[in-house]
């Protein structure tokens, strides 16, 4: 994955132009360090040159709110800066006292990546591009008087306000926050709920048996529950012994992505190991016995004793359910309420004018991806830049999606896309042959092996530099 691949592939107004210019030849300005840890990459960290970006002057005079500082949120603070200019006075509202990477996290799972090593902070987006860091977080949207309300209590105005604030989890198969928590974990967003896990993992012996659950599509990372099965079962295997074996639960019909290249892992690579069943209902766990019950594709009860469970439960866009704010302010309007429907020209919210909704929390035909996060974001942060100069958002944005997947210790495969706007469906769809086609599908990798492996760290690196430096 070179850098020029995460560029924003949308055609510009001239006056953006310039602007991407002037930050192309500036950006090498940019420091960072690299922590040297394995797992195919090293670990861009943010916040180390203290450099400051000269931004140009455009003549546009706005406050942009950002909530959410992830995968989505630090990329369009970022681009907003650097393609709005000066004038544009962008506060990123985000409650942690630093991002923990996703992407990546399954090697905290076999304990060849640290937590520490996924750490990101929004030093460098104040530092070089003057984004105005607010700790809090978001209560409420007065899209009225268009203001935010802060947990701090303090109200903030916006011009535009971008939403990027991920994704909340249900109670499901019998299981409570709490379980997930402290018996369960789900560990799809990393932190203290992965190294639970790892250390869970880590007491397993030989004959134990790790079960792990997938929600129904839509959900986070198409291919990040089968690689964390690939991991979890080549470490199994290899550090506590033969006998041990992976039951993976999936709500859906058939594997969701890189089906070629995980139908091989599981019935090669990690034949005898792995147990693929698909299309499976009615999942009970009890989070105490760890015994889990759950009904077959062909209709039949079956029952399993655990060492290990990694329900990975349904989700919805963060702040959508019951009482949440994003349903308070009507943002979350598809059509089972889970998620945002946005424009792709702009991921302006269809529901609530000034409002974008960007990230795993917006529905657009995009899949839920940290690299389709940036994305969305540049898309976004473009149009806010050209609706604030009194232009139309660009009508036919492209984005593209990478993702890599490890299978072993040492070996990857990978999924690629490109999507383009289809004004039939008013949706992004795979390109190709230049457009849109019926039946285009992402590309998966030919081979599973050791380069994609190391392609995996230089892909992870420049999109981590890209969001965050
Ligand atoms: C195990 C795993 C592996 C993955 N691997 C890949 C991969 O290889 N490639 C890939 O592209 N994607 C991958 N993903 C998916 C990727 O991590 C997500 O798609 C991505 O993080 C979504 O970005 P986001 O900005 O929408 O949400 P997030 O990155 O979750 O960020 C949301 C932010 O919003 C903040 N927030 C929430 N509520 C509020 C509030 N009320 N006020 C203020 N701030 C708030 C949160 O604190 C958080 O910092 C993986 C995910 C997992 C779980």
């Amino acid at each position: 994955m070179t850098i020029r691949k995460l560029d924003n592939l949308n055609r510009r107004s001239a006056l953006v132009f310039s602007v991407t210019a002037v930050m192309g030849a500036l950006y090498p300005l940019v420091g960072r360090t690299d922590d040297g840890d394995s797992g195919g990459a090293s670990t861009s960290r943010s916040g180390s040159s203290g450099q400051r970006i000269a931004l140009a002057t455009t003549g546009i005079r706005a406050n942009v709110v950002v909530v959410g500082g992830g995968m989505a949120g630090a990329s369009v603070a970022k681009y907003l800066r650097l393609w709005g200019g000066s004038g544009v006075n962008v506060t990123l509202v985000e409650p942690d006292d630093a991002y923990v990477s996703n992407i990546m996290s399954n090697f905290v799972l076999t304990g060849v990546r640290s937590l520490s090593s996924l750490r990101y902070t929004w030093d460098q987006l104040a530092t070089a591009y003057g984004v105005v860091r607010k700790k809090a977080r978001l209560q409420s949207i007065d899209s009225a008087n268009r203001q935010v309300v802060l947990s701090d209590g303090s109200v903030l105005p916006y011009d535009r306000l971008v939403v990027a604030p991920g994704v909340d989890f249900d109670n499901a198969y019998g299981l409570t926050a709490q379980d997930y928590d402290t018996r369960t974990p789900h560990a799809w967003r990393a932190g203290p709920q992965t190294s639970l896990l790892q250390q869970q993992l880590a007491a397993a012996v030989n004959g134990d048996t790790y079960v792990m659950t997938i929600p129904a599509a839509p959900y986070r990372c198409p291919p990040g529950p089968y690689e964390r099965a690939c991991v979890v079962a080549d470490y199994l295997k290899t550090r506590k012994g033969p006998n041990c074996r992976v039951l993976i639960l999936d709500e859906n019909p058939k594997i969701q992505a890189e089906a070629v290249n995980f139908g091989r892992a599981f019935g090669v690579i990690h034949a005898g190991v792995v147990n693929y069943q698909s299309g499976v209902t009615a999942i009970s766990i009890d989070p105490v016995t760890k015994v889990v019950t759950y009904t077959d594709k062909a209709g039949l009860s079956q029952t399993v004793q655990a060492r290990v469970v990694n329900p990975i439960p349904p989700h919805r866009a963060s702040g959508s359910g019951a009482g949440g704010w994003m349903s308070a302010a009507g943002l979350n309007n598809s059509a089972d309420g889970r998620w945002a429907k946005v424009s792709p020209l702009s991921y302006e919210s269809t529901a609530v004018a000034g409002v974008h909704v960007i990230g795993d929390a917006a529905q657009c035909g995009l899949p839920k991806a940290g690299h389709v996060g940036n994305q969305e974001a540049k898309i976004c942060a473009d149009a806010i830049v050209r609706l604030l100069s009194g232009q139309s958002p660009d009508s036919a944005p492209v984005a593209n999606s990478a993702c890599y997947s490890p299978i072993t210790a040492t070996t990857a495969s990978w999924l690629t896309a490109v999507y383009q706007y289809d004004p039939v469906t008013q949706t992004m769809k795979v390109a190709a042959n230049g457009g849109v086609t019926a039946g285009a599908a992402p590309t998966e990798a030919a081979t599973i092996s050791s380069g994609n492996f190391q392609q995996m760290g230089t892909w992870f690196n420049t999109l981590m530099g890209d969001t965050y430096t």
